[in-house]
């Protein structure tokens, strides 16, 4: 059992993972600012309030929490933002996480989960996405997780600081046992979008494109289980603490989808066809992101469970069903 912070614990992957790492046994704090999380998603989980870029309130809960592990999720995370505001991105996913790491650094140096995106690869032409190709990320979103990336390479070279940055595909689905779920202000993903027009029809779903090189014209992409990669984190932090050297890597199926079969799995949920538009393409969407899946499964012996379409989006479903407002905060 290990003492484990989890910075942005109150988010999407932050509060499972959360849950899953009291499940394996070990005691958790977070941090959190509460911008984005929510406070009903960790429930009794001790929180600290304030934000991971503030040096003087992270050495003190460093100071009092003393954690073996370090997880952090505290990060702004939508790709269109950044493109638009990357000042906002460089400050809260670079700058804060460079002074989290030199906190941690001269605090009996935890070992440290990163939470990193297949963003990093940026638009690769073909196949399967290994961790060994060059970073080559095309909007700021991706260039903060990769620079971070750079970063703990660094760190590790001069101080020995012993991390796993993990390369998320497209996360959906929800807790199954309904305690946690999705909950974004603004909704821009696929699977809550989709179902939240299968269950209110207000006629706003839009699919951005079918005209890419792909078998129905639709993107593809990668979608992972939340539970999954929740799991990867437990198994990420014990792999770390028993010794283990850095790692980077993908957290993803290896199987891809389109949207028009998102669509089409979520309309087999319903019973009936859930409708939408055709729009132009979304700037910065790459048409094909699926993960070679291998060397987590070497690494932590992890692979996916939950992550098959029907039951990712059957977790999904119901916890948008009985949430129409989300946590309601
Ligand atoms: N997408 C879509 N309509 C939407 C939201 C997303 O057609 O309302 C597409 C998007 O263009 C991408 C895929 O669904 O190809 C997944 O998008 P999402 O925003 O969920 O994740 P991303 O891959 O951008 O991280």
């Amino acid at each position: 059992m290990a003492k484990v912070l989890v910075t942005g614990g109150a988010g999407y992957i932050g509060s499972h993972t959360v849950k899953a790492l009291g499940r394996a046994g070990h005691e958790v704090a977070v941090l959190d600012d509460l911008s984005e999380g929510h406070r009903a998603a960790i429930r009794s989980v001790p929180i600290h309030e304030g934000n991971v870029g503030d040096r003087a309130f992270v050495d003190a809960v460093l100071a009092a929490e003393r954690p073996d592990a370090v997880v952090h999720f505290a990060a702004h995370c939508y790709v269109g933002e950044s493109v638009t505001a990357p000042g906002k991105y460089w400050r809260n996913n670079a700058v804060a996480t460079l002074s989290l790491l030199e906190a941690l650094i001269g605090a009996n140096a935890p070992v440290f989960l990163f939470s990193s995106t297949c963003a990093v690869y940026g638009e690769p032409k073909r196949g399967l996405l290994r961790e060994d190709l060059p970073r080559l990320p095309v909007n700021p979103y991706g260039r903060t997780k990769a620079a971070v990336e750079w970063m703990l390479e660094d760190f590790h070279r001069a101080h020995g600081l012993r991390y796993a940055s993990l390369r998320y595909f497209n996360a959906a689905g929800a807790d199954p046992e309904g305690d946690l779920g999705e909950d974004h202000d603004p909704e821009t993903h696929l699977v809550p979008l989709v179902i939240r027009e299968a269950l209110r029809g207000e006629g706003s779903l839009r699919v951005f494109g079918t005209d890419y090189p792909t078998p129905d014209g639709t993107c593809v992409r990668d979608y992972v289980h939340v539970t999954d990669l929740a799991d990867a984190h437990v198994r990420a932090v014990g792999r770390l603490l028993s010794g283990g050297e850095p790692v980077r890597v993908n957290l993803g199926t290896g199987r891809g989808h389109s949207v028009l079969e998102v669509i089409r799995a979520v309309s087999e949920r319903a019973g009936r066809p859930v409708p939408y538009a055709v729009v132009e393409r979304r700037p910065g969407d790459p048409a094909r992101l699926v993960a070679r899946p291998g060397r987590a499964r070497t690494a932590l012996g992890w692979r996916p469970r939950h992550s098959g379409l029907p039951e990712l989006v059957d977790t999904a479903w119901r916890w948008h069903e009985a949430h129409p407002e989300g946590y309601g905060e």
